[in-house]
């Protein structure tokens, strides 16, 4: 029996703007869509969120026991600068300033994405499709789309007639915009003379003559908008309907309502049972974003090579802090949250380490394991509440504290499940790594500064305090410092 049949998973959807229970389409099958990056430049740390977001997600689809199939698009074409509709291509402006091919800065920040990517210790995707890769489906959708009446051609450009296409669909379901403003918030820009009103955006554009990214196709010599990439992509390994789609909170319009309303044209479908929407990350309080130049790059932060931190961050302290916030919440990178992190990360893989040296006996004392497990996914039932699962981690981590300490006592079954439990998600479902395990964990290090940590705390009890201070701050000279807590004393090195 998959473990999905004994949970019920509720999703916010972004589209009806609640909770929902899910239910996939087909039986025990889940799919999944997110647009993934516009490899033009090194990934940020705002786009790491968002997919670490949904890592986590189709960690918990797999965890449940569906056969999931998570697709996650690289985008190598038609995104152009400021997301519309006119200007350069994103990715054929950064070939330019560097004199190479636009495939070799394509292949750069690929490589780069995936090595990030696996830093952070993410699963890799089912499917990793290209937009080039994918010109034939694009151009057969376009050519669907103006056979049912809603594009258009002029001058060998190809525009989506959004005004036609809302006299018998809504445009603005997804974002609640409504047309009528739109029409009255856009102006008439300069090049886009092309198309019979504003709001109409490109399934297809003719290529300039210095325009190097560019197919043949039965209106010109050109290139995809960047919406369709997504589109004929998502259809043809999901199909016309599937599970979820996903992206940053910022995708919600234009580009999502408009693969709505691309595959309603061609399709006279609703591709998407569940909209799901990341929120941002913000640095120091302002939206993280390279266009503003308010950004930090993975490999700053980890190295702590860059002028807003006071240090260099492990990966696991990173992603820990990531998970700490719900998904749907705006999350602020800050120093001092990211020491927290670090610390509350360390408490908790102090706290799994301490596991295989617990003795055990007859009974357990002031703790139902299973309630405890169920609480566990009650938090991720609940819209992934990732934050509500730390906090109930943390539950067990106290607990297995006061089970070394002799003031709580746990059976040998209990502390399998408890063990399990715990393990199950913090590294398969949050997708952690246990470093400190990794480094010292069972190693001699860990051991001596353990019996050093024991010596301190007799010392105490004898109130010996001048013995006890002195161990800590000679441990602290050669760089491992001692953190005192209601749950016990860990330590950290540097
Ligand atoms: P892009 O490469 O710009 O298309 O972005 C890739 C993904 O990162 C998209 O899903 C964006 O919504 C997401 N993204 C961009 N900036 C941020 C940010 N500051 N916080 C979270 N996600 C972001
Ligand atoms: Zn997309």
């Amino acid at each position: 029996m998959p473990l999905y049949n004994d949970q019920t998973l509720r999703i916010y959807n972004s589209l009806s703007g609640e909770k929902e229970v899910f239910k996939p389409i087909s039986d025990g099958y889940v799919g999944m869509y997110v647009c993934g990056p516009t490899v033009y430049s090194n990934v940020h740390l705002g786009n790491v969120r968002t997919f670490m977001s949904f890592d986590m997600i189709f960690r918990y689809f797999k965890h449940l026991g569906y056969k999931v199939r998570y697709v996650r698009n690289i985008t190598d074409a038609g995104h152009l600068e400021n997301d519309g509709d006119v200007g350069e291509d994103k990715i054929t402006k950064k070939a330019k300033l560097e004199a190479i091919e636009p495939m070799e800065i394509v292949q750069r920040y690929t490589v780069d994405f995936h090595n990030v990517l696996n830093t952070f210790n993410f699963l890799p995707p089912s499917i990793e499709p290209t937009a080039t890769g994918h010109i034939i489906e694009q151009i057969e959708l376009i050519e669907t789309i103006i056979e049912n009446g809603f594009a258009y051609v002029t001058n060998g450009s190809v525009y989506f007639d959004v005004h036609k296409y809302n006299t018998s669909n809504t445009y603005g379901i997804l974002s609640k915009r409504k047309l009528e403003d739109l029409i009255h918030n856009t102006r008439s820009l300069d090049g886009q003379s092309d198309k019979k009103n504003p709001q109409d955006f490109a399934l297809w554009k003719k290529a300039e003559p210095t325009h190097i990214m560019r197919w043949p196709s039965p209106w010109s010599d050109g290139f995809p908008g960047w919406h369709l990439e997504c589109t004929a992509m998502s259809t043809k390994y999901l199909g016309e309907r599937f599970d979820i789609h996903g992206g940053g909170m910022d995708l919600k319009f234009p580009h999502h309502e408009c693969e709505i309303a691309q595959n309603q044209a061609a399709k006279g479908k609703d591709p998407v049972k569940y909209w799901m929407h990341a929120n941002m990350l913000e640095l120091n309080g302002a939206r993280m974003s390279k266009s503003t130049g308010n950004y930090i790059n993975p490999a700053e932060l980890l190295s702590g090579d860059n002028d807003k931190m006071s240090k260099g961050y492990n990966p696991m302290v990173v992603r820990f802090f990531m998970m700490q916030a719900s998904y749907k919440s705006i999350l602020d990178l800050t120093d001092a949250g990211l020491k927290a992190a670090e610390k509350g990360f360390n408490r908790l893989m102090d706290s799994i380490n301490l596991i295989e040296k617990l003795k055990t006996s007859d009974y357990t004392s002031s703790f139902d394991v299973n309630v405890w497990k169920q609480k566990c996914y009650d938090a991720m039932n609940d819209d992934f509440n990732t934050p509500i699962l730390i906090a109930t981690l943390f539950d067990a981590a106290k607990f297995i504290n006061q089970v070394k300490d002799e003031s709580a006592s746990i059976t040998k079954e209990d502390l399998e499940l408890l063990k399990q439990t715990i393990e199950t998600f913090t590294f398969d479902i949050l997708g952690l790594v246990n470093v400190s395990k990794e480094n010292f964990g069972t190693d001699k290090l860990s051991g001596a500064v353990e019996i050093l940590i024991n010596l301190r705390k007799e010392a105490r009890l004898n109130k010996d305090f001048a013995l006890s201070d002195k161990i800590r701050d000679e441990l602290a000279e050669v760089g491992i410092q001692l953190n005192d807590s209601r749950e016990g004393t860990t330590f950290t090195t540097n």
